[in-house]
């Protein structure tokens, strides 16, 4: 596996590539590597791709300086689970070469509605920090198919509209891959190195409410699910943010389930200092 740091490094190998008609694929990750990030490059590799993930913690998408300062670093663990996983080159770039202009927003990115609901009203300016840094990312990988996972659902739609935005929708293949799940249902994600033993297993509620959601939602109204969930979730500690049974298209909150409505639930939530979010699609 190729080990590029500087853009520079890195735009020899893309340009080759580009020159053998060889697709690039790509997995921005901001590190402490799970499986659910490995099946990512497992699915661009499975497309014959030349497959570059990018490791950067990314300040900008950091609302909350505490969270930014201890989000967890594992690089060398990390390249051995790229080596593992077949990966071609990581791209390990430094702030300064992602934002040689300082990190303070040179635009605001118009990706409507979705930037005030949910992640985007909880964590205000999160989103459009990660269009900053995609954006650029982008441009620098100039990538064929971009790998992102659905644990993050309404940042796949926000970077659908990225991408959109950047004109280089049909260019740039989106695959949304299944979220990786531990044993007990727990989604995987770096935040959860950060949960001690008992939090650890306290914060399966997350997904016994999304799974008590799938099961009862054509027994029950919306509200009433809602609120089963959310007392599930403050019985054993948590604080959400939202629990919410929301459009699977457009993310609007929904009122009642009809026949042909696709349905998802999205749960972000506090446990301690921690803040897990995962979603589950509800209806068939
Ligand atoms: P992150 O490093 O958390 O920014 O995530 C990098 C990419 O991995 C994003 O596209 C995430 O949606 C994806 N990802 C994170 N957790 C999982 C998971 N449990 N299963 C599948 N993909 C995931």
């Amino acid at each position: 596996m190729i080990i590029c740091k500087e853009i520079s490094e890195l735009s020899q190998y893309i340009y080759a590539c580009k020159k053998e008609g060889r697709p690039v694929g790509f997995v921005p990750t901001m590190g402490a590597l799970h499986d659910g990030h490995v099946s990512l490059i497992t699915a661009s590799k499975a497309k014959s791709l030349f497959t570059i993930c990018s490791i950067f913690v990314n300040p900008t998408q950091f609302n909350d300086p505490k969270d930014f300062e201890k989000y967890p670093v594992t690089i060398d663990i990390d390249i051995e689970k790229l080596y593992g996983a077949g990966c071609d080159l990581l791209f390990l770039p430094s702030v300064n070469e992602i934002y040689p202009n300082g990190t303070k927003p040179q635009k605001h990115y118009d990706i409507g509605y979705i930037e005030n609901l949910l992640d985007g009203k909880y964590r205000p300016g999160h989103f459009q920090g990660v269009c900053q840094v995609v954006e650029r990312l982008l441009d620098i990988v100039m990538p064929d198919e971009l790998f992102l996972g659905q644990k993050d659902y309404q940042q796949c739609m926000v970077l659908t509209k990225l991408v959109e935005l950047m004109n280089k929708k049909g260019w740039i293949k989106i695959n949304i891959c299944p979220t990786l799940r531990e044993a007990d249902g727990l989604a995987m994600s770096s935040r959860n190195m950060r949960l001690n033993k008992e939090e650890r297993q306290t914060a399966t509620t997350i997904f016994k409410a999304l799974t008590y959601l799938k099961e009862h939602i054509y027994q029950l109204p919306v509200d009433t699910l809602q609120q089963h969930a959310h007392d599930m979730l403050t019985a054993n500690g948590f604080k959400p943010d939202y629990v919410t049974i929301a459009d699977a298209t457009t993310l609007m909150p929904l009122e009642k389930i009809e026949k042909n409505t696709k349905a998802v639930a999205l749960i972000a939530a506090f446990l301690n200092e921690v803040r897990l979010i995962d979603n589950m699609i509800l209806t068939d």
